[in-house]
């Protein structure tokens, strides 16, 4: 099983894995990789076109119905991924090492993206062939059955602020329930997708399986949502892309996952555990230098202890330093030069509207001076209705305002065209469950937050925020389909 790769890299450009082998398209188009970290391109990206993604997803269709793939019982599909968990785990320090150069991701933060890479596949290994169907009590003289049933060829398009963990998000349910996968990654950033891609093809996942397609989203992600064969599109990114797969998915009448981020609250009583409470919502901004869906971005703090609360976030905001991935500081650059602008235009804009500015990290002496970093900010008190309470920075600014009482809090939390996380910060027990279940949002913690964490919790958006449910077992769910199945015995 598995044919072993090409080389993963020609010239250093980084070419499509299709059919077990690196492809190099027809087109000879390339993409450059730039190092966010001193701004200098470092590697190049092969741009897939038409003749690539046709021959990904037909070699995909061949290897559910006449291939090996789709012929594998459900336990053995467990055991690849098992093997390809494995696979990562050991290629551990090279996979961080280019996911760090490639996102400009501290150190640490990397081997953790890694880390959970490697979990995603664990994880859905072990639930692969756990996905049960029902029997259904029907008339006299019938038996009815379900079963789960893979959707097919299935379209994964990924974002490039977690390559790693968005690969294993996405490709491992899909594969552990049987579909065959073509993954477009963001274009900027996704070499350590295509290097993950090589360890499956290593370990023997049959041809046709998986592929991965590098290449512009408006080239390359519109032919793959647009093409004629594939059974269902998984989307993660921006509302405005998300909104295009969605009529891509409708035109054809075929399923869609949308996950498309967020502006997530922390509702901040004044009983909370501050202890708990800052580290978590400062790391929950910071991490990733903020580009997070589910970051948390605006916190609601109750107008009666509002300095205190707030001097103690100002505080640890102030000590955040921004470095390079091995200075292995709070935060790395942001992933390019279109987002280091947004957030400055975010901020310039804050400060126009005269929102104080209460804290701000720093960026470490003696980083490039190309590299694309920016400092994080803790503004407020902003008005519910400002640009900086309502829209998604995708950076590491984070902003304050205050409420009055339980009803308030709910109210402000709620008042976001998205819903996909949020944090309740109090002793007060029955007060956060009265929260939590009114919140609209996918995810709700009590008392602690992370950002996208928990392979095992299913995650996902309400309103703009998308819809569908990745991770855990509602995953399974989501990436399969239900036959039933009706037979007469008399
Ligand atoms: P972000 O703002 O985070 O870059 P995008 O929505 O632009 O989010 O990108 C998320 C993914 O969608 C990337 O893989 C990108 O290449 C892809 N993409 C962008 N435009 C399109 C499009 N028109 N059709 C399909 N995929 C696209």
């Amino acid at each position: 099983m598995g044919t072993p790769p090409a080389a993963a890299e020609n010239g250093n450009v980084h070419g499509a894995f299709i059919g077990n082998r690196v492809v190099m398209p027809a087109n000879g188009e390339t993409i450059p990789v730039i190092d966010p970290s001193n701004g200098a391109v470092f590697a190049h990206l092969a741009q897939c076109g038409q003749a690539e993604v046709d021959l990904a997803v037909s070699l995909g269709r061949e290897a559910l119905e006449t291939g090996e793939w789709g012929r594998l019982p459900a336990f053995e599909r467990g055991r690849l991924l098992m093997r390809l968990s494995q696979a990562i785990t050991a290629h551990a320090a090279e996979l961080a090492a280019l996911e760090s150069r490639d996102t400009g991701k501290p150190a640490r933060q990397a081997q953790a993206d890694i880390t959970a890479a490697a979990r995603y596949f664990e994880f859905y290994a072990g639930a692969a062939d756990k996905l049960h169907g029902e029997t259904i009590p029907y008339l006299n003289g019938f038996f009815v059955a379900t079963e789960r049933e893979p959707h097919g060829v299935v379209a994964h398009i990924i974002p490039w602020n977690y390559p790693a963990q968005m690969f294993g998000r996405n490709v491992a349910p899909s594969l552990a329930v049987g579909n065959a996968v073509v993954v477009k990654p963001a274009e900027d950033a996704c070499l350590s997708v295509l290097r993950m891609a090589e360890l499956a093809g290593e370990v023997g996942f049959p041809p046709g399986a998986l592929a991965v397609l590098p290449g512009r989203g408006a080239v390359t992600g519109a032919l793959l949502s647009g093409h004629g064969d594939i059974d269902y599109i998984a989307f993660t990114g921006s509302p405005a892309v998300g909104e295009m797969i969605q009529v891509a998915a409708a035109r054809r009448a075929i399923g869609c996952t949308l996950e498309l981020g967020g502006k997530s609250p922390h509702i901040l009583f004044g009983d909370a555990d501050m202890a708990l409470a800052v580290p978590a919502i400062v790391n929950g901004i910071v991490n990733n230098a903020g580009q997070t869906c589910s970051a948390g971005s605006r916190v609601l703090v109750e107008r009666a202890h509002f300095d205190r609360l707030v001097g103690e976030l100002a505080a640890s905001f102030s000590k955040l330093r921004a470095g390079t991935p091995e200075m292995d500081l709070d935060l790395g650059p942001v992933i390019n030069g279109a987002q280091h602008a947004r957030v400055e235009r975010f901020c310039a804009q804050a400060d126009r509207d005269g929102i104080a500015l209460l804290a701000e990290g720093s960026i470490a002496a003696g980083v490039p001076a190309d590299g694309l970093f920016v400092t994080p900010r803790l503004y407020g008190p902003v008005d519910p209705d400002n640009v900086l309470a309502r829209d998604e920075v995708f950076g590491p600014v984070l902003c304050v305002m205050p409420f009055d009482d339980e009803a308030d809090a709910l109210r402000l939390a709620n008042d976001s065209e998205f819903g996909l996380l949020a944090g309740v910060w109090t002793r007060d027990g029955a007060r956060a469950m009265r929260l939590a279940r009114r919140i609209k949002a996918g995810q709700i913690y009590i008392n602690g937050f992370a950002a996208g964490g928990g392979i095992e919790l299913p995650f996902g958006g309400v309103k703009r925020s998308g819809h569908g449910r990745e991770k855990g077992l509602a995953a399974m769910h989501e990436l399969s389909t239900i036959k039933t199945i009706i037979q007469r015995h008399g």
